[in-house]
């Protein structure tokens, strides 16, 4: 099935074919006639399965022409509203609609000026779309398209009592299409809310982590943790690195330490500016870093083409996250990495992981690195130079980094 059998308008598919894409992902030929057909959707998608042009293209196409503010899309971080809004732009080249991203860190004057302009979409994150709301500036009131993504997220950053308050002031007389990886209790009362007889699609939900992706977990005592970094960094032919930090001072430092290492290193958490924010982002994607440190939070979703390695400094506190973090690599089939290290306080933490992708992680040993004692290294199955089953050894890697 080709994008043209599936009554995308011709100006859309022009964009698509300009994108370089050649057929449409399934989640995109399952979303098209349910939102070309004006239905309500709940999409349990996560990023990475083609979600963006599921329902931006059939938007693009429903939309036509320029007009008024017809669709509102809510999205939970910066990153993230910055990213689908280059989607947007990028389908709707041949079209003469306007898209806007409005998004907090930066100044009101340029949002101010282009809802004035006139826009046909605006994909926000809540606090400054309210901000917005509240002054006067935008008005909502012909929205007739509201795209709820990431909805999990907005949940876990406490932002659905913004949510609430947005649609509230979009017309009851609308089309929903809302989209989470997972639907705890919260959020199914909130789906009751917003939406009319939606259709269900689950697609590419990884519950289990992606196939492409091997991994494997580190024990290590917590003293050595920073040098087992280290040392898988070094043993390790990566092209590009992800690791994944608790918290904001945690990134920071461990940012630093690598730095001190000689490792080019960008740093992402939600306590930087806008503009150290987007230089980081870029700075990764364009290989001037090889290594990117970030919270859980600021890299949820993100994009990055061909990330080989994504490294839990910390075990995920929820289960869900090491799903979400991995999946940052192996992306569109690439075959990708993922380790975490893990301490012995950390070690529930690995079970409930394990609970949830319904299978057990292999334990892997680093060859060659001075291991101090842990009680970890009494658990069963610690492969020493890692013979795990699914996770290649570190001796299969040839040494030193590939530096471009
Ligand atoms: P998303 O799930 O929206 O984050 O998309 C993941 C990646 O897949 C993005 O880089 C898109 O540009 C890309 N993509 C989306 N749809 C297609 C398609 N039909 N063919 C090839 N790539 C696609």
């Amino acid at each position: 099935m080709s994008f043209r059998d599936l009554g995308l308008s011709d100006d859309v598919i022009r964009g698509v074919q300009a994108m370089g894409y050649v057929e449409p992902t399934p989640i995109q030929l399952r979303a098209f006639p349910v939102i070309l057909g004006g239905k309500d959707l709940i999409g349990s998608a996560q990023t990475g399965t083609g979600k963006t042009a599921a329902f931006a293209l059939p938007i693009l196409t429903k939309l036509g022409r320029h007009g008024a503010c017809r669709c509102l899309v809510l999205e939970p971080t910066r990153e993230l509203a910055a990213q689908v809004d280059t989607a947007f732009r990028d389908y709707a080249r041949y079209t003469d609609l306007r898209i806007s991203v409005i998004h907090g860190g930066v100044g009101y004057g340029k949002q101010r000026q282009e809802v004035k302009d006139g826009l046909d979409v605006v994909v926000a994150t809540p606090g400054r779309l309210l901000d917005h709301l509240g002054e006067g500036t935008l008005s909502l009131k012909q929205t007739n398209i509201l795209v709820l993504d990431e909805v999990d997220r907005m949940l876990d950053m406490g932002f659905l009592p913004d949510v609430r308050r947005i649609i509230e002031q979009v017309p009851k007389e609308r089309q929903t299409l809302f989209f989470s990886a997972t639907l705890p209790p919260e959020i199914e009362g909130l789906t009751k809310w917003v939406l009319r007889n939606p259709e269900i699609i689950e697609i590419g939900v990884r519950r289990s982590a992606a196939e492409t992706v091997t991994h494997a977990l580190y024990p290590v005592a917590r003293d050595q943790k920073f040098d087992l970094l280290l040392a898988l960094l070094e043993r390790t032919n990566f092209d590009s690195a992800l690791i994944f930090s608790r918290t904001k001072h945690g990134a920071d430092k461990i940012a630093g330490r690598l730095k001190v290492a000689q490792h080019s290193v960008a740093v992402l958490h939600s306590n930087r500016t806008q503009r150290e924010r987007v230089e980081a982002l870029e700075g990764f994607k364009s290989g001037k870093y090889e290594v990117m440190v970030a919270t859980d939070i600021a890299a949820r979703g993100i994009d990055v083409a061909g990330v080989s390695h994504v490294i839990n400094y910390d075990v995920p506190q929820h289960p869900e996250d090491y799903v979400h973090r991995i999946g940052r690599t192996g992306r569109a089939q690439n075959v990708g990495d993922a380790f975490t290290l893990v301490t012995a306080e950390e070690l529930d933490a690995v079970r409930a992981i394990e609970r949830f992708v319904g299978q057990k992680i292999p334990r892997l040993k680093v060859d060659n690195f001075n291991y101090v004692y842990t009680a970890l290294f009494n658990e069963e199955g610690i492969a020493p130079g890692g013979v795990g089953k699914g996770a290649r050894t570190h001796r299969g890697y040839s040494f030193g980094r590939r530096r471009r």
